[in-house]
């Protein structure tokens, strides 16, 4: 169906990237009315720990099928509801839909969930979250929040006190996409970081390439010192696996460990059973 449009697709991507500000709010508009009507959902990606394989839990990743332009990816539309501000309404969804999930699961394995800037920097956003977990079910601890560096640097303090209320709840903060944007060692120091996810631009080819190696042994000696766990994005081949296990990198995550899924898809460890038609309307995938 997508393909048959593929015209306006082209037209409606272009505008996302801000090409047209008159298409782009006809994007702010859809995205608004998008969780009322059910236009997304969650897939979730296996995070591993590296030196065993064992399961450690699973980043929830946004998925828009818009109605006449078929699938949109995150890294275009997300950067438009965080403009509009439809990020804070969608934010919600994607906590509540992932803490519900994960709540349902027969392993006690952990679910990720990215945040943006925008709703860090909201001041319900803690109570939002508390809400949610009571709300769920979910045990606090199961529940890691990823925050790029970019949502640290507007408003410090604020994200500061943010982050801490967000820990006082027993959640965990990692620190998303490192090594990207507006790195700084001093946010390593200053925020109170569970874990430090190295960017996957890092770990493409890291084992046949002398620089990016270089940086991730940094990186993953800044973890140790620091006593912060560090994730590997973006693990590709096993060669890389491989060179991130030589050098005890604690956590893996990537195509080679396993792509993006609908839940239903890692039945064996969830229990989630792949008969759509027990919730097809449920909150956890359907609409709001
Ligand atoms: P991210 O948080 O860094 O998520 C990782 C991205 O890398 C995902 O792209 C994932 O599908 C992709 N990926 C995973 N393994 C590999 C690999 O081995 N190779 C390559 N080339 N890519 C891999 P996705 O799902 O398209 O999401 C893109 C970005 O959109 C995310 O980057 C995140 O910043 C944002 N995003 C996604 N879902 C949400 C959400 O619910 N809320 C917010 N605020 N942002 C989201
Ligand atoms: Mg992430
Ligand atoms: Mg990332
Ligand atoms: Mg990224």
């Amino acid at each position: 169906r997508a393909k048959a449009e593929g015209k306006d697709t082209y037209r409606y991507f272009e505008a996302s990237m801000g090409a047209e500000a008159r298409d782009r709010r006809v994007m702010e508009h859809d995205l608004r009315q998008a969780v009322a009507r059910g236009e997304f959902r969650l897939v979730y990606q296996p995070q591993k720990e590296i030196s065993t394989g064992r399961m450690i839990g699973f980043e929830a990743l946004l998925r828009w099928h818009h109605p006449d332009h078929g699938d949109i990816s995150p890294a275009v539309f997300i950067p438009v509801a965080e403009d509009s501000g439809a990020i804070i309404q969608i934010g919600e969804w994607v906590l509540s839909a992932a803490c519900e999930e994960a709540a349902r699961w027969k392993n006690p394995l952990m679910v990720a969930v990215n945040v943006s800037a925008v709703q860090l920097h909201n001041p319900n956003f803690s109570r939002k979250v508390h809400e949610v977990l009571l709300r769920s079910g979910l045990a606090p601890g199961r529940l890691e929040l990823e925050i790029t560096e970019t949502a640290l640097v507007k408003d410090m303090p604020r994200a500061l006190a943010a982050l801490r209320q967000i820990k006082a709840l027993g959640v965990r903060v990692a620190m998303d996409d490192f090594g990207t944007g507006y790195s700084s060692l001093s946010n390593l120091r200053a925020f109170p970081f569970d874990k430090i996810k190295i960017d996957g631009s890092f770990i493409k080819s890291v084992d046949r390439n002398g620089q990016v190696a270089a940086i991730v042994r940094a990186v993953l000696g800044l973890g140790r010192g620091l006593g912060l766990p560090v994730l590997a994005e973006g693990v590709e081949t096993l060669g890389e696996l491989r060179f991130l296990d030589a050098e005890d990198c604690e956590i893996g995550q990537g195509f080679y460990l396993g792509r993006p899924g609908p839940i239903e898809a890692f039945g064996e460890l969830t229990g989630v059973a792949s008969e759509k038609e027990d919730d097809g309307a449920g909150r956890s995938r359907g609409g709001g």
